[in-house]
């Protein structure tokens, strides 16, 4: 590991893990726990640090001074990414889905000294092909490449860290997918009689299976991705998701945002009222953090 990133890593809280209680879980049984990576940094959070961290070794280890990545308005990537550039000393570039807007996540990730380069929806398209670092065209010498939401095999040494960490024994790992990076960090490094619950968070996500399985270092089968309670598209609400955020918010001090953890408890909550799960399985569900994207308004 590169010195500046383990000296970074110093400033990093443990990712405890919460047990939940409350009747619905009783009522059916099983245990669930919650793996608190939104504790891990105020700013670099929960997953986003995860993937970032190898990715930025090896960034480092090639003598980079530039790194180039690509997300929406609200990308927590790109949020994580502006501010871990700062802190390690490199340019960052970020460029940004749809039409020039000031959003306050962008509005960090400018102070924070990244450069903003708006690209049109489809030209945005066009960049998901670009997948190895050295691959988005006229890149200059020191200039790193970093795909989409950080969707590299490299992403997957930080998530096993996550694995590695969980000291007790537990039957389901959940996680909410975007890119499915996360993912298959977690079904790469979990035991195989552990089952891994993708819970995705956009719309027609059929392609994340493949996308998974692409990353993956070696085919494994005890994993599925639900795509049933994305509630019309990503970063989209409804009443009553935004009533069982409150609820599950009042009874267990956790803080959850709409776009990613939102949704993965409500499906987890949906999935054991349909007895999906067990009697006596413990359940761990990763909170991914990304609680930054949750103000909406400009400051
Ligand atoms: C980015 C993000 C995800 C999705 O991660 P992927 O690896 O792209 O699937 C999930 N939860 C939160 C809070 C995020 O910010």
């Amino acid at each position: 590991m590169h010195p500046e990133l383990l000296k970074l890593e110093k400033n990093f809280n443990p990712s405890i893990l919460t047990k939940v209680h409350d009747a619905v879980l009783d009522k059916y049984q099983v245990e669930l726990w919650i793996k608190r990576d939104d504790l891990l940094h105020p700013i670099i959070s929960g997953n986003k640090w995860r993937k970032l961290k190898y990715i930025l070794n090896h960034a480092l280890s090639v003598g980079a001074d530039t790194l180039i990545s690509m997300g929406g308005a609200y990308s927590n990537h790109l949020h994580a990414l502006a501010y871990v550039g700062k802190l390690l000393n490199l340019k960052t570039i970020g460029l940004i889905r749809g039409e020039p807007i000031l959003t306050p996540s962008l509005q960090d990730m400018r102070e924070w000294g990244m450069e903003l380069r708006f690209v049109s929806r489809s030209d945005y398209r066009l960049l998901r092909q670009y997948k190895q670092w050295t691959d988005l065209p006229d890149l200059t010498v020191r200039q790193y490449w970093l795909p989409e939401g950080g969707a590299h095999t490299l992403a997957l040494q930080g998530v096993a860290e996550l694995v590695h960490e969980i000291d007790m024994s537990y039957d389901i790992l959940c996680v909410a997918c975007g890119t499915g990076t996360t993912l298959a960090g977690l079904v790469n490094t979990a035991a195989d009689n552990v089952s891994v619950l993708g819970f995705a968070a956009l719309k027609n996500a059929g392609f994340l299976t493949a996308d998974v399985n692409a990353l993956l270092t070696q085919p494994r089968t005890n994993w599925h991705i639900n795509l049933d309670y994305h509630f019309g598209g990503f970063a989209k609400t409804n009443a009553e998701l935004l009533a069982f955020m409150s609820d599950f918010e009042a009874r267990t001090h956790i803080p959850l945002e709409s776009v990613y953890t939102g949704k993965m408890l409500y499906g987890l909550y949906d999935s054991l009222k349909k007895q999906t799960f067990q009697a006596n399985q413990r359940i761990i569900a990763v909170h991914t953090g990304g609680l930054q994207g949750k103000r909406s308004i400009l400051r």
